[in-house]
């Protein structure tokens, strides 16, 4: 059946879908469904609320927290504190709540979020336990008992926290919720999380603060949370510890990772099959047993089993494909171009590389090597395996620390700068095994390179007031992909790509960062004759434009093809250094390779 083409054109339509879906909700609270279900839907907006800041935090940011119970814990009591002993209006309490919690997640963050691996999930234990315990034991909030009497939420003298009027309330917000996610996911900061988890090396090499990214993520997550212990504590107008222990944050993972834990709405899709199944096994799981107990759980656990076995990206991977999928529209043609930095002067000495050793231990990989490089000027580094080419590589870009010597960038020294720092002055890079973010389409893996020419904040993109901004960097993307001939595959999925168009790709990423200086390493391992071809007619387009090239490479002859000088590495030493034919004729260059080669 095929529809109208109006009716498939406003079905694709993002903004009609998020109008339908809203109305959709509106008219379920108005509609005469037995109050049990709006009951049950109450409480799975609540869940959806915190499973939303999940998918965020470890389905998107890879980051995973078994404590966002303990958030909504502080949105709960902070809540029903300050309304029954102090008298505050809930419409005050939410954002005291919001702000306890902004402190607490950033404390819990700040510490842990440097320190890589396991630490964030067995901190986020701790830190769920001791809140735990905490409330059970303070005085001030009832210990085990919690707070009696709260408040419900008045609109004017209307109670807004029970039944139908708390539906529209909770899934308005919950809706808020997934309408901001997705509009943060589709931005600059949504490409940088993104980045940051397919690797941090990568995402800091583009310009992003990851620490700060992780640490946003995380300030997001307890808020989202903390918003559904609000609506918790006056929609049941009590609160006590127990629905915010350490069994609870486990639960909350266990629905994001059902419904897919990579996906906006399957948030709410973990948070529906967890409800329905759990109520449909309160009922059937003492008749078939015939005794009572919670076996549910027991079940919960065999089903998480078998969905990470059988469907590791959840429901919402089947459930989403069937459902129409936004259109996107290229309504970045006509964008403001981006300002571009000045450039130096042909022949100008762009990079300045004094005598830089690097220690490792007892080894010594680089000693003592100098070069540079003049603006228009491609400089080849080459070497055979273990020469210490790649360490070189990484002294000049920032990712290794200098034992000793200078790298001087146009002039200024930047030895001892973090790499996105190094990036910010317009020197961009390319890695040896290509780092892209696979499931994203090629130009949104160019325009994270244009990342540092935008400054709008995530709150900005969740509020899509970074539109304008936004298409000026995806057009620019555009541009730079036009540069090296891929003007034609720039909504093609990336991780589609062969290997000779992904190396591309990360020039065109590179290039968006409107650098003065590209640093390539090994761009044509693993590239086939013709893409070798491509990528010489590339790299001579970009130096008769005045581009200057540091060149990593280990293919002789496009070494020889392409560069002006060439430094020849042995050892961590420098063998040698001059032009293609000098380094050609050179007998202690051939007797460095022919050693090589036995
Ligand atoms: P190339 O890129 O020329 O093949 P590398 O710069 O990767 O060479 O390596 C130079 C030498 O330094 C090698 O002996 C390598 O084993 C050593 N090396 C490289 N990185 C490290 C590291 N992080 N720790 C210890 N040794 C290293
Ligand atoms: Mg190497």
């Amino acid at each position: 059946m095929t529809l109208p083409t109006p009716l498939q054109h406003w079905l694709h339509n993002a903004r009609a879908q998020r109008i339908a879906v809203f109305a959709c909700m509106l008219l379920y609270a108005v509609s005469p469904v037995p109050d049990f279900w709006i009951t049950q839907l109450n409480y799975i907006a609540l869940y959806s609320l915190v499973i939303l800041g999940l998918v965020l935090l470890t389905g998107i940011g890879g980051l995973t927290s078994f404590g966002q119970a303990a958030f909504v814990g502080i949105g709960a009591y902070t809540s029903a504190y300050l309304t029954v002993n102090m008298g505050w209006s809930p419409w005050l309490t939410v954002f005291a709540g919001l702000f306890i919690t902004a402190v607490s997640a950033l404390v819990v963050g700040w510490i842990t979020l440097r320190m890589s691996g396991h630490y964030l999930p067995l901190a986020t234990i701790a830190w769920g336990l001791s809140l735990y315990y905490l409330m059970g034991n303070l005085d001030a909030l009832g210990k085990y008992d919690g707070i009696q009497g709260v408040p419900p939420i008045m609109l004017g003298s209307w109670d807004i926290s029970q039944g139908r009027s708390f539906f529209v309330l909770a899934w308005g917000l919950v809706l808020l919720g997934v309408f901001a996610l997705l509009n943060l996911l589709d931005s600059r900061t949504g490409r940088a999380i993104r980045a940051m988890r397919a690797s941090v090396l990568m995402a800091e090499a583009m310009g992003v603060d990851t620490l700060r990214h992780k640490i946003g993520i995380f300030l997001i997550a307890a808020l989202f949370a903390s918003v559904s212990g609000w609506l918790f504590a006056h929609f049941q107008r009590t609160v006590n510890p127990s629905p915010f222990g350490l069994k609870m944050g486990i639960e909350y993972l266990f629905m994001a990772v059902l419904g897919g834990v990579g996906y906006v709405w399957g948030a709410i899709g973990g948070a529906v099959l967890t409800k329905l199944l759990e109520d449909q096994l309160q009922v059937l799981l003492p008749k078939l047993l015939g005794t009572s107990g919670s076996y549910e759980v027991i079940v919960f656990g065999i089903v998480l089993v078998l969905v990470l076995k059988y469907l590791p990206d959840g429901m919402w991977s089947l459930v989403g494909r069937w459902l129409p999928k936004p259109e996107r529209v290229d309504d970045w043609q006509r964008a403001a171009l981006l300002p571009e930095r000045s450039k130096p002067a042909l022949g100008e000495t762009v990079l300045e590389v004094t005598d830089i050793r690097k220690q490792f231990g007892g080894l010594t990989a680089v000693k003592d090597i100098s070069f540079h490089i003049k603006a228009g000027q491609i400089v080849g580094l080459i070497g055979p395996n273990g020469a210490g080419k790649s360490t070189t590589f990484n002294l000049v870009s920032g990712v290794l620390g200098l034992t000793s010597g200078t790298v001087k960038f146009r002039g200024e020294t930047i030895s001892g700068l973090p790499s996105r720092e190094i990036a910010n002055r317009g020197m961009s890079r390319t890695f040896q095994h290509v780092k892209m973010i696979p499931e994203m389409t090629v130009l949104e893996n160019v325009a994270l390179g244009a990342q540092l020419r935008g400054n709008q904040s995530a709150l900005s993109s969740m509020l899509r007031l970074d539109r304008a901004e936004e298409q000026s960097l995806l057009r620019e993307a555009a541009r730079q992909l036009a540069r090296i001939g891929m003007g034609h595959a720039l909504h093609e999925q990336a991780g589609n790509l062969a290997m000779g168009p992904q190396r591309l790709m990360e020039i065109a990423r590179a290039l968006c960062s409107d650098p003065s200086l590209l640093l390539l390493d090994e761009p044509a391992a693993g590239l086939r004759h013709k893409e070798k071809q491509a990528l010489i007619g590339v790299l001579r387009q970009l130096r008769s434009e005045g581009m200057s090239i540091l060149l990593v490479e280990h293919d002789m002859d496009l070494v020889m093809d392409v560069t002006d000088h060439i430094v020849v590495m042995e050892f961590g030493t420098k063998l040698m250094d001059g032009t293609p034919e000098q380094v050609q004729q050179s007998p202690q260059v051939r007797a460095a390779y022919l050693g090589m080669e036995h």
